[in-house]
Formats: C-alpha cells, structure tokens, sequence
C-alpha cells in the first residue's frame, strides 16, 4: 500500500518532534526507510508520531516482575525458562515496543562478562531450566556475542531449547549471511539414540504484517531454512496496522506458506506512548473467533502479559472487568502460583495489582485497550 509520508505528523506544528526527542529515539534501518515510504503499515509502526506524546500507561509493563535474581540481563518468572537479555539495542525502533523506555529510550546498558559468567552459573544449577530465550534488542546485532552465548549455553546438559527474538530479519534482511545461520544451527543437535540429548535451537521472527514478508525478506527465511532453523512467527496486535480478521488471516496464511510456524498474537502492552496502538483485549478474541472456521488459523497462542507472565486466551474466554478512575483493567486468575513466582523471580512479594486466592493462585489486573476509531483515521 502507497504510504503518504507526512501521514503521521501534524502539518501545521512541528514541535511535538523536538518534544518526544527528548524521550524517544527514533532509528530506522535502511530497508526500513524504503519499506516505510511503499507500506503504511509499516510506517505506522516505525516512524514516530504525536500520538506517542500521550504518556498513559506503564514506563515498564513488564519489568515490574522481574527481578533477575540480582543478575542484570537475566529474567525468570517461570519453572522451566530463563530469558537473558544481552543488550537494549535494535537496527531500527518499533514505536509500540514494550521496552520503549529502555530500546527508543536508551535508559539501559548491556550485559558484562560478569553478569554473562553469573548467568551460566545460575542456569547450570538448576536443572528444572530447560528453555533459554535469547532477547533484546535484538540478538541479531551483534553475532559475535550472540555466538559466545550459545557456546557457554551449550555446555550445559539440561537445556534443550534455546529460542532467539529477532527482527533484523526484516529490519536487515542483507544482515542474515549463510555463514552467520551456519553459526547458530551448529548448536541444534538430533540425537538418533537418545532423543532427550536432542537440541533445538530456533527463531522466534517478529512481524505484524503481510508487507513485511518481502522478497528479501523471504530471500533471509530460505537461508535459515536452508540450515534447519526453524521459524516462529510472533505477531502484536496494533490498532491501525493489523488489529483485522482479514491482516492477520493473510499473515497467517502468508507464514505457512513461507515456513513460519504461526506462534503467538500478543496483546499489546500498556507502555507509555503506545495508547494509539492498543485495541481491547476482546478484539483480538473477536479475530481469532472470525478465524477459527479457516485452516491453520488457530494455530496463534493470542496472549496478554503482565509481571507474572503469559496469559493464554482463546476463542471461548470471557474477561471479567473492574473499573478504576477511568480505567478498565482485565481481573483474571492466572495458572502462576505465588509460592512459586516469588521463588523464581527472586521477589519478596508480588507486583502491584497483583493478589493472591484461597488456592494460592495470583490474581492479575491488566489495563485493557479500547477499540474507539485508530489514531490516523
Ligand atoms: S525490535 Fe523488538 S526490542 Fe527492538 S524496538 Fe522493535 S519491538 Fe522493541
């Protein structure tokens, strides 16, 4: 779709620019700069707008939960996953990205050897781990790094799976070399003997919409196809960019057609000047419901995230609201016990809005979106 460059911004005055500069970068790749003139819904995506001046929400939505055990870069709230997060830097910004105040906000620095060596220590001495969920930023910047982690994650017995976040497959699709993939599928291993020493080693690919999937973009697919690393596709639902039955039907179909395992929808997070982005929850229920009847299309996990993790949704879920100064926040009984939350988070006690039932199950309240009519309408 033809994009009118100027679409986001207010003709008239021009300094909410030199406003949000002062909280967020703005960064775009060179086949961004491109895709964004051709595609409005990818300028929609990367290119800033006044909207993001409307600071409603959470500086760190997710954060809160998190307390990394006193390692910096290292994430767990669940039994069986740890996430490390190497680095905040990305080859472009995503306008609605969850860890705007650390990636558009440069509020973050990288992991040290010390913090990488602590990490390893911790992951090899508990071997309920068996997933590490490599992420950013984007891991895809710096390779060398990304290569050193999968070599001292490697050693360890346990972890069977090692996933890696990414959108440099279509923010630098010229970035993703046969020699580079070749670096990361020597980690997966298939062992004809005994299956539990198998290995897999994949790419969870972010993309939102079918302009996305382009020629060099599905050119960066074949060469991890080629190595027989597989690709999960993982989707946020955005107001104005793809929150309808028929994008994200094509998306759907679009990945199956081009090997990319449908994986999750997520919600998006309620982050400071994302608002415009943010449809209610209910909607993307909606879509998967429209969906259903079509093949492959259920295929999505449809999530919303708060501190203590994933909350899965399907076309049957029903959500209870509770209303506080003008705000709808979703109640909902999670499958996260307390005991267990505190004990991998680290945590002393829970996150704000968050409590706990007679059974011991955390209850979460999440601020909801509304499908009132898209900002650039
Ligand atoms: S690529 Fe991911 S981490 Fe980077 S800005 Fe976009 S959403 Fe945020």
């Amino acid at each position: 779709m033809k994009h009118d460059c100027h679409q986001t911004e207010s003709p008239k005055n021009e300094s909410w620019k030199t406003e949000l500069r002062q909280s967020f970068r703005t960064k775009l790749s060179p086949e961004i700069a491109k895709l964004a003139k051709q595609s409005e819904a990818i300028a929609r995506q990367m290119l800033p707008s006044i909207h993001e001046l409307d600071f409603s929400g959470l500086r760190e939505p997710f954060e809160a939960g998190k307390n990394n055990q006193g390692i910096y870069g290292m994430e767990r709230i669940y039994e069986d996953r740890v996430v490390l997060t190497p680095y905040f830097e990305c080859a472009a910004y995503c306008r609605y990205c969850f860890k705007k105040t650390r990636t558009l906000g440069g509020e973050a620095k990288r992991m040290t050897e010390a913090d990488i060596d602590q990490a390893i220590r911790y992951i090899s001495t508990d071997t309920r781990i068996n997933t590490v969920l490599i992420t950013g930023g984007d891991p895809f910047l710096d390779f060398d790094m990304l290569e050193e982690l999968l070599n001292r994650i490697e050693v360890i017995p346990h972890i069977r799976n090692i996933r890696i976040g990414t959108r440099n497959i279509l923010f630098t699709p010229e970035s993703i070399t046969d020699n580079r993939i070749e670096r990361i599928a020597r980690f997966q291993r298939f062992h004809l003997m005994n299956p539990k020493m198998s290995r897999c080693v994949s790419v969870g690919f972010s993309l939102n919409h079918p302009d996305e999937l382009t020629p060099s973009v599905i050119e960066a697919l074949s060469i991890f196809h080629r190595h027989s690393v597989s690709i999960k596709g993982q989707v946020v639902l955005l107001k104005g960019v793809n929150a309808e039955t028929r994008i994200i039907q094509e998306l759907s179909n679009l990945m199956i057609a081009n090997q990319i395992s449908p994986y999750y929808v997520f919600h998006c997070m309620p982050v400071i000047g994302a608002n415009h982005f943010r449809t209610s929850v209910q909607k993307g229920i909606d879509i998967l419901r429209d969906l259903a009847r079509f093949s492959g299309t259920t295929a999505f996990q449809y999530v919303y995230v708060t501190p203590v993790g994933k909350h899965r949704l399907n076309i049957d879920s029903k959500l209870n609201y509770v209303f506080r100064e003008n705000q709808r926040l979703i109640r909902n009984h999670t499958v996260y016990k307390a005991a267990d939350f505190l004990q991998f988070s680290g945590q002393n006690s829970l996150p704000v809005d968050h409590e706990v039932d007679s059974q011991g199950y955390i209850i979460s309240h999440y601020l909801d979106g509304d499908d009132m009519e898209d900002a650039w309408s």
